[in-house]
């Protein structure tokens, strides 16, 4: 059984959350504050949380941080907050992901699922160097991309931000680390060199590039690839 933490101050939020998680078969555990989340999370070993940033007792950031001192579960943020700014310092703290309140529970639950999956496998490896979509097949090892029967060119940049993105599916990336990652730079004035290579690798892989399936932009955030 899966075992969710719920770190949120809200009580009629609390309350939706655990009816909704519990009827899904979680085994759903509740913390009001952050002082509590951190008890729960060392006494319960949650496999996933689910954490509100605006605690009454403490920031949620520092909440991240102070799990990321001793554990990699994976950790889904509850932001409220409209700044891009929070929701990027929230996954450079360690955040795996993150949804903007309100939500709906089917994107949650489907967030929450992918969560789950990506546990202790956010690096590549070699059994997922193969990557096929309704459009395209990639193949990382042998840096081959093969759509409709015939082998599309991609430079060398192309294929390092195609495999950053590729090798965490759904999952989002930041501008920032892609860019240090690429260019080793992590000034967000770059950010044209990423809507630029994201344009052209588009316009090789997608059907429609200016409505794109694969290549998703978060704005303000970053990038994710949906298989
Ligand atoms: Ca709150």
């Amino acid at each position: 059984m899966t075992r969710v933490l719920v770190v949120e101050d809200d009580p009629r939020l609390v309350k939706a959350l655990v009816i909704s998680l519990q009827a899904r078969t979680y085994d759903v555990d509740a913390a009001p504050d952050g002082a509590t989340a951190l008890r729960l999370a060392a006494a319960r070993q949650p496999d996933v949380v689910l954490l509100d940033l605006g605690l009454p007792d403490m920031d949620g950031l520092d909440v991240i941080t102070a799990l990321r001192g001793w554990t990699g579960v994976p950790v889904l943020v509850l932001s409220a907050r409209q700044a891009s700014d929070e929701k990027v310092a929230a996954l450079d703290a360690g955040a795996d992901d993150y949804i903007t309140k309100p939500f709906s529970m089917d994107e949650l639950l489907a967030r929450l699922r992918a969560a789950v999956r990506r546990t202790g496998n956010t690096s590549p490896v070699p059994g997922t160097a193969v990557v096929e979509t309704a459009d395209f097949t990639i193949d990382l090892l042998a840096k081959r991309l093969v759509r409709g029967g015939r082998d599309v060119r991609l430079t060398p940049t192309e294929w390092h931000l195609l495999e950053i993105l590729v090798s965490n599916p759904g999952r989002l990336v930041t501008q920032q680390h892609l860019l240090q990652e690429v260019w080793g730079v992590s000034q967000r004035k770059k950010n044209n060199y990423l809507r630029v290579y994201m344009a052209q690798m588009r316009r090789k892989l997608e059907r429609d590039p200016s409505h794109p399936r694969y290549l998703i932009t978060e704005p303000g955030m970053g990038y994710r690839f949906e298989g």
